[in-house]
């Protein structure tokens, strides 16, 4: 299976069609080729054996078959995840519940440590047809009798080699030896080390192995880098690389029709001329953006895999892989579209935390290592806003009018009794928009390298948003929009406690009051969030600077 395969589409792999109306609104455009790969072997109810790494669509490509095969009339627990750490257990649940977004009265729990039992014990008495679990959790709940897996299906297990590697390798056969025996197990692992091997032969039957296969290739003209990023610093991060590279037209990709719109949109948001391309678009839609980034009416576009396909354009300098691919071939197709017509071109490659192991593999398929890069500093980026100030200084020198501007400003110069410094000064400023000209780097966030945590050090205060669970608000989206809109680095966070109708944030103590101004007007889920101190709730944050 390859990325290339056009003919592969959702709708051919046999799934519920409430599922693929999910997929359809999430803007999946189409499968990945894990997906491709395991859904049909999933829903034909063989055992799996899947080679994969995070963001190759693995979830999914588990989640849609088991979602699938349920029967929601039984309140019977049918399906068991289980997944290495408490973060990947509620990443995977919250991704079964917005494939399940459209089949009723469908309830998926995460049961992890660290979680007070109370609301799993609730969960689990009301009845649970997907749980997804940290391999303790599980046990002690097998052992408490407040799980049962008589009635199970089908067991996944997300991210085996990461299981074993944090000794969970005993727990993990204990609730293989306390399900039944006929049921499907789908493992998942990015490695296969001999005791994933033994675990499979001993546990599995007769399983499917499907492996994603690396084309090898290299993109010799191309040089290749890539950043270390947050997911919710990714837009800073893309409006810096856009502000210091020198470039002509770029191209950026991400996963999804959806984030096609949003990022475009956010990147307009903040000055810069960006299109979306997307397999919404018809022939004559298509044709007119290609036209306009051809002629250099545009410079930015942003795109899918499906919609990028066969886009020749010379005047592309960039490939900004702002989502990473999810497999090494979409990478290597991605990146030919610059470089084109003998010239040189640039691919860039963001990689949040998780992903690494992607990297790797893209590192192995292109037989070049990638550089890492680092996220351009604010001084970077003033000494390019400073230098292209210049620019437009010297550009309006040269206007026709220029003349009768000058007569203008001499006049006001004599009048007010200022000096011809300031009166420059003053109508840069009326340029400028009400804007900063300058970025710091106290209000932007740097970096974030998977080792660091920067701004752990800083004092934390509780801080009140008007959006709770009634809102169907993830923790996810709350970090998201205020990392967002506030421009508040992610690692700044402390707890995030979800409410009905509010939840309570932990932010730094002295958010600057441009932050609070642009989260006072930002909304999650639809609500304006009004963001503020609790004044409530233990200690009232200072007032802010
Ligand atoms: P995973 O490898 O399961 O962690 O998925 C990585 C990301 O890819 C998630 O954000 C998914 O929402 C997204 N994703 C999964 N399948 C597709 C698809 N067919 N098309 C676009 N995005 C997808």
């Amino acid at each position: 299976m390859t990325a290339a395969d056009a003919e592969t589409t959702f709708d051919g792999l046999g799934l519920d069609r409430r599922l693929l109306r999910a997929v359809k609104d999430l803007g999946y455009e189409v499968p990945s080729p894990i997906q491709a790969a395991t859904i049909p072997t999933l829903l034909a109810g063989r055992d799996l054996v899947g080679l994969a790494q995070t963001g190759t669509g693995k979830t999914a490509a588990f989640a849609l078959p088991v979602l699938s095969n349920i029967d929601a009339k039984s309140s019977a627990t049918q399906a068991l995840v289980l997944a290495p750490t408490r973060e990947l257990v509620l990443q995977v649940a919250e991704a079964f519940g917005r494939y399940a977004h459209h089949v009723k009265d469908l309830h998926v729990l995460p049961v992890y440590g660290g979680q007070a039992y109370a609301p799993q014990l609730a969960g689990l008495r009301r009845g649970a047809h997907v749980v997804v679990g940290t391999p303790g959790r599980v046990i002690d709940h097998l052992e408490k009798g407040t799980l049962q897996l008589g009635s199970l299906r089908t067991l996944v297990l997300d991210e085996a080699d990461e299981m074993l590697r944090m000794g969970f390798q005993e727990d993990v056969e204990r609730i293989l030896a306390r399900t039944p025996d006929r049921k499907q197990v789908a493992l998942f692992s990015a490695t296969m080390p001999p005791p994933i091997k033994r675990i499979s032969k001993r546990y599995l039957h007769d399983p499917v192995e499907i492996t994603v296969k690396a084309r090898t290739v290299t993109a010799a003209r191309t040089r290749q880098r890539f950043l270390f990023v947050a997911g919710q610093q990714k837009m800073d991060a893309l409006t810096r690389i856009l502000e210091v590279e020198p470039y002509q037209a770029v191209l950026i990709f991400v996963r999804t029709k959806s984030a096609t719109e949003d990022v475009a949109e956010r990147l307009r948001s903040r000055g810069f001329a960006a299109q979306a391309i997307n397999g919404d678009l018809n022939q004559a839609q298509r044709e007119r953006v290609i036209g306009q980034l051809r002629t250099g009416a545009l410079d930015l576009l942003v795109a899918t895999d499906v919609a990028a396909r066969g886009l020749d354009v010379d005047r592309i300098t960039h490939v900004i892989n702002y989502d990473i691919p999810t497999d090494t071939e979409s990478y290597v197709h991605r990146i030919g579209r610059t470089g084109r017509a003998g010239r040189s071109g640039e691919a860039l490659l963001f990689v949040t935390p998780r992903e690494k192991g992607l990297l790797n593999a893209i590192e192995k398929a292109t037989r070049q290592p990638l550089t890492e890069m680092d996220l351009p500093s604010a001084d970077d980026v003033n000494a390019q806003r400073v230098a292209k100030f210049h620019d437009a200084i010297t550009t309006a020198l040269a206007a026709s009018n220029q003349s009768m501007f000058k007569g203008l400003v001499l006049d006001y110069a004599r009048e007010h009794n200022v000096p011809m410094a300031d009166v420059a000064a003053a109508l840069a400023v009326m340029s400028q928009d009400g804007g900063d000209f300058l970025l710091s780097d106290l209000e932007r966030a740097g970096p974030a390298r998977p080792e660091r945590a920067g701004g752990k050090d800083r004092k934390l205060a509780k801080y009140r948003i008007d959006v709770g669970y009634r809102h169907r608000v993830t923790p996810g989206q709350i970090v998201g929009a205020i990392a967002n809109e506030g421009g508040v680095d992610g690692s700044a966070f402390g707890k995030i406690d979800i409410h009905a109708n509010h939840s309570i944030v932990e932010l730094p103590e002295h958010l600057p009051k441009k932050v609070l101004a642009a989260l006072a007007k930002t909304r999650i889920a639809d609500q304006l969030i009004q963001l503020r101190p609790d004044e409530r709730m233990g200690k009232r944050p200072a007032r802010p600077r």
